[in-house]
């Protein structure tokens, strides 16, 4: 059984106030949303990309084509809210559906080729506003794809945390529990779960060991 402790957070109104500005001037920006596994990250891509649809601006999700989990064209997000999104193949794929589409959202972002930096780039050059989620490090708690170029070149980023299953406490890494299959394996609960730097170090450690934990 876990005990969660109360966590405290503090937000920056101004700062928040101002990441949600709709784009005007035809000023682009990007925005990052990063974290581990079951960290509320698609929940807050939703619930932007929810808002710039409410204020009339044309929106489109765009994600991997390899990404399954759940379903083929929906972005849903572990708490089964969703949006229609648009599966690519590539990065590139990206530029050539965009046309009058307001703000961007990219979903699983990690999962991308090299060429998302650039193309992202590109589309906040040309006056869009990009949301970003994505895993900001694999299994083995190292950087994950693109996200750190993604993360350098963003206006803002947020890191969202899970709870971690083992103490409770705030975690920030996507433990599973095997090692083999290399780092793209798509899993659920079953595969996964978010632990803290203590619990994470000390289950590697194991399973180094040979121990399943
Ligand atoms: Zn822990």
């Amino acid at each position: 059984m876990v005990r969660i402790k109360p966590i405290n957070i503090t937000f920056d109104v101004d700062y928040q106030h101002r990441m949600f500005i709709e784009p005007k001037n035809n000023k682009g920006w990007i925005e990052v949303i990063c974290g581990s596994m079951f960290s509320g990250k698609t929940e807050e891509l939703i619930r932007r990309v929810k808002r710039a649809k409410i204020a009339n601006l044309k929106i489109r999700i765009f994600k991997p084509k390899m990404e399954t989990r759940y379903d083929k064209v929906k972005v849903v997000s572990h708490d089964d809210n969703y949006l229609d999104s648009f599966p690519v193949d590539n990065a590139e794929e990206i530029l050539r559906w965009i046309d009058d589409i307001e703000v961007i959202g990219i979903d699983e972002a990690q999962f991308f080729d090299q060429g998302l930096p650039a193309v992202v780039d590109k589309l906040a050059n040309m006056g869009k506003r990009i949301i970003i989620a994505g895993l900001d490090m694999d299994y083995l708690g190292q950087p994950f794809g693109v996200m750190p170029d993604l993360m350098a070149m963003a206006e803002y980023v947020n890191k969202v945390h899970a709870i971690c299953m083992h103490c409770g406490d705030v975690a920030q890494y996507s433990y599973r529990f095997t090692k083999s299959g290399g780092q793209v394996q798509l899993g659920e609960r079953d595969k996964y779960e978010p632990r803290c730097r203590t619990c994470f170090t000390k289950g590697m450690a194991s399973q180094q060991a040979g121990k399943r934990r």
